[in-house]
């Protein structure tokens, strides 16, 4: 099915690009493939590098930085999305951090700096910017989607702090999407099987888990990026104007299975 105008007009703001493999980047391609206009966030100086050229190669008129736990920087980011395009249509949330050594071993031995952090990063960020967003999208409605993972749901192996704080993303999804249903803003999480990123590198045994997840899932193979960008196009979309709230899965399956 062809997506061209899908989103025509439609201005989108992204966290969460690292690189060419992000998850962020893929949904960004989809949507500027639907005739969305983007503008873009990058953590640091380092990442710029990387994410400046993929920007503009697709038009950006916006690259901005933005740690999402400094304040300061996220209220600018919004400051300028509001002064060049004077509102947002579509917030794409795909940050998420936790140290190397909470990503492995038992998850009892996690450190309240390493539990704290990738709460305030990896869930509570969602609720920051969703709260920017809302005035920039309160006159024509807006949707607002975020990646989680399955381990939210059940115990996986090392994926730990992460675990937990997606948890706390799934659950923020729905009292954010209660509070903003009014104002005709959407909130959706997409909970995404393992796909190979910089984030995922972190996670011990992440090779493991996507030899597993393409065994026993009934689709019998991994997720891509575009699979998870066409998601993406439907909850951001008209097509998807009835769906808030929800927490869909794009994990070819995996997690209907039992044994
Ligand atoms: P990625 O490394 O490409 O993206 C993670 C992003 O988080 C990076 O762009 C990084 O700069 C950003 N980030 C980290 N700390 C930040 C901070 N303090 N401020 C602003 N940005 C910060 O990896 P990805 O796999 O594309 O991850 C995107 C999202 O998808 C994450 O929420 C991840 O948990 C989720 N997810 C990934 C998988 C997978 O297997 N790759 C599966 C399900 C869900």
């Amino acid at each position: 099915m062809g997506t061209e105008n899908l989103l025509a007009g439609k201005r989108v703001l992204v966290f969460g690009v690292a690189n060419e493999r992000s998850i962020a980047w893929g949904i960004s391609q989809a949507m500027h493939a639907a005739g969305a206009r983007l503008a873009f966030t990058y953590l640091n100086e380092a990442l710029e590098r990387r994410v400046r050229p993929l920007a503009e190669g697709i038009g950006s008129e916006l690259i901005l930085p933005c740690d999402v736990t400094n304040e300061a920087q996220v209220r600018e980011v919004f400051r300028a999305v509001q002064e060049a395009w004077g509102g947002l249509d579509i917030l794409i949330h795909a940050v998420a951090f936790a140290n190397k050594e909470d990503l492995e071993g038992r998850f009892v031995d996690t450190s309240r700096d390493g539990y704290l952090k990738a709460i305030e990063i990896s869930a509570y960020s969602l609720v920051a910017l969703a709260r920017e967003a809302e005035p920039l999208m309160k006159e024509n409605g807006g949707s607002i989607i975020t990646l989680s993972y399955y381990g939210a749901e059940k115990v996986v192996p090392n994926y730990n702090v992460m675990g937990v704080a997606k948890a706390a993303l799934e659950a923020s999804v729905r009292y954010l999407a209660a509070d903003l249903g009014p104002s005709a803003i959407r909130v959706n999480a997409i909970s995404a099987g393992p796909i190979k990123t910089l984030a995922a590198s972190g996670i011990r045994g992440f090779r493991g888990m996507l030899g597993i997840a393409e065994e026993k899932a009934p689709l019998r193979r991994n997720v891509t990026q575009a699979d998870v960008a066409g998601a993406a196009l439907f909850l951001c979309s008209d097509l998807g104007a009835g769906v808030t709230g929800e927490t869909i899965y794009v994990d070819a399956g995996y997690n209907i299975m039992g044994m």
